[in-house]
């Protein structure tokens, strides 16, 4: 007799996905490469907190230890989610309710702590994967940002004001598209300086606020593009 599995939507596979992992003990990396591989998974192990900074961008979905050699991983968060919104799973010996309290507040996807069976991990992973693709899907419906009668062609890359069509430099409108993007919500200094430079460095901070100030005086709408002092700027009025 010969069976046929049929798969289900809610069964589907999540595809390979490219996992960062932040683990400093040799043997638990290991056992852990070994089987997010044979579950279809490329993993970069790193061995320290400050890797992970370095890597993260190549990466799908960040698994952190938290004790690790040069800092702790709640740091290590703190500092990512500053640049990025990738999908992180804690995974940690440190069970103390406080802890995970914390890592959650920090923005980890999921918190996991050791020892850990290995199929409830790779359901974890799978499950942090799929919501976050559903996001993305639902983030690229939406290409075209009104505000005011300011209207933002993400695709077409270009501006509207008032119907008349706005000259941007490509850093103006890289700009504008990071915050037109996330359109109501407030955007780190440390996510945009990531996102249109690529590095959060202060030597390329300054050259934010000329591009700043060159976008504002071209758009002419002071009052859509609001600066959040010690924080960043948020594009858009909070219900637009
Ligand atoms: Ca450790």
């Amino acid at each position: 007799m010969v069976y046929i599995r049929l798969r289900t939507t809610t069964e589907e596979e999540v595809g390979e996905v490219q996992i960062l992992l932040a683990e400093d003990d040799d043997g638990v990396a290991a056992a852990l490469v070994e089987v997010l591989y044979d579950h279809g998974h490329v993993t970069r192990r790193v061995r320290y907190g400050r890797d992970v900074l370095t890597y993260h961008r190549s990466s799908d979905l960040l698994l952190l230890d938290l004790g690790l050699p040069d800092t702790d991983g709640l740091d290590v968060l703190r500092a990512l989610r500053a640049v990025s919104d990738m999908s992180v799973v804690v995974l940690t010996a440190r069970g103390d309710e406080r802890s995970v309290v914390r890592g959650l507040r920090l923005g980890a996807d999921d918190y996991l702590v050791k020892p850990v069976r290995l199929a409830e991990l790779l359901a974890r992973i799978d499950a942090v994967t799929r919501r976050r693709a559903a996001r993305s899907v639902a983030d690229s419906v939406v290409r075209t940002v009104r505000a005011g009668d300011v209207e933002v062609d993400l695709d077409a890359r270009r501006v509207r004001v008032g119907g008349a069509e706005v000259e941007l430099t490509a850093k103006e409108f890289a700009i504008l598209a990071v915050l037109a993007g996330r359109a109501g919500t407030a955007v780190s200094r440390e996510q945009l300086l990531d996102e249109v430079w690529g590095d959060a460095s202060h030597t390329v901070s300054r050259s934010l606020d000329v591009h700043l100030t060159q976008m504002r005086a071209k758009l002419r709408r002071p009052e859509l593009l609001t600066t959040i002092r010690g924080f960043g700027y948020r594009f858009g009025d909070d219900g637009s």
